[in-house]
């Protein structure tokens, strides 16, 4: 989703072309158009599409994924281009059904959930600005993991459950484009850090569980093992 159009070349019929990288833009949606729903609700609507998304994946020689976002936007500001939206209070919205294939990661969306924080405007990798990552919100992420990744039978691991910086940067064993993302060119670096205790600063070469995507697999992975 681009709202910086500085490097933009081309803008038409909802396509957006910045240096090499061709993304669709993204509209904000109301509210009423979003389904509230619970952490089961969310686990039963993922486990009735999982066929589904497989197949889709499958399809294409890959695996399902859940990429996590953020939406670089408000609190409370909901988008057409995620599956998923958790608001600063922690509760959960789905836009489409699970398996309609939405643009929210570029060259990657066949197959594969995203998730997004409704937080991060005027975020950069000094400061995440006057709407960061809420504790709530970040708590809710992580139950809408575990839920995904159970329904979806993925393992909590860096390979299936992926932020969107992470994957820009082709973290994962799956090459998809050029490198976008926190190590290189920085167009696209969502979630790598919180500022909290547990990820206080930018740093995409942390080894030691600080970088967001470690922090969200931790939690969502507490949450698989508190289920039993
Ligand atoms: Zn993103």
């Amino acid at each position: 989703m681009i709202r910086r159009f500085g490097n933009t070349e081309i803008v038409r019929n909802n396509i957006c072309i910045i240096g090499k990288a061709v993304f669709i833009l993204a509209h904000v949606v109301s509210k009423s158009e979003m389904r509230h729903v619970s952490v089961e609700e969310l686990r039963q609507m993922a486990s009735d599409c999982r066929e589904s998304i497989w197949a889709q994946a499958q399809a294409i020689g890959r695996d399902p994924k859940i990429y996590l976002h953020w939406t670089a936007g408000h609190y409370g500001q909901f988008w057409d281009d995620y599956h998923v939206q958790i608001d600063e209070d922690g509760e959960i919205y789905v836009y489409s059904e699970l398996d309609e294939i939405l643009s929210h990661t570029w060259r990657r969306n066949t197959g594969a959930i995203g998730v997004t924080l409704l937080c991060g405007y005027q975020a950069n990798t000094s400061d995440l600005g006057p709407e960061p990552p809420t504790a709530a919100q970040i708590e809710g992420m992580a139950r809408a993991i575990e839920a995904l990744a159970d329904a979806l039978w993925l393992t909590i691991c860096k390979e299936f459950v992926t932020t969107h910086g992470e994957c820009a940067d082709n973290e994962t064993n799956d090459w998809c484009h050029e490198d976008y993302g926190p190590r290189t060119t920085c167009e696209r670096w969502d979630l790598e850090y919180l500022q909290t205790d547990e990820s206080p600063a930018f740093n995409p070469w942390a080894e030691d569980g600080s970088r967001g995507g470690d922090v969200f697999r931790g939690k969502a992975n507490w949450y698989h093992n508190q289920r039993g």
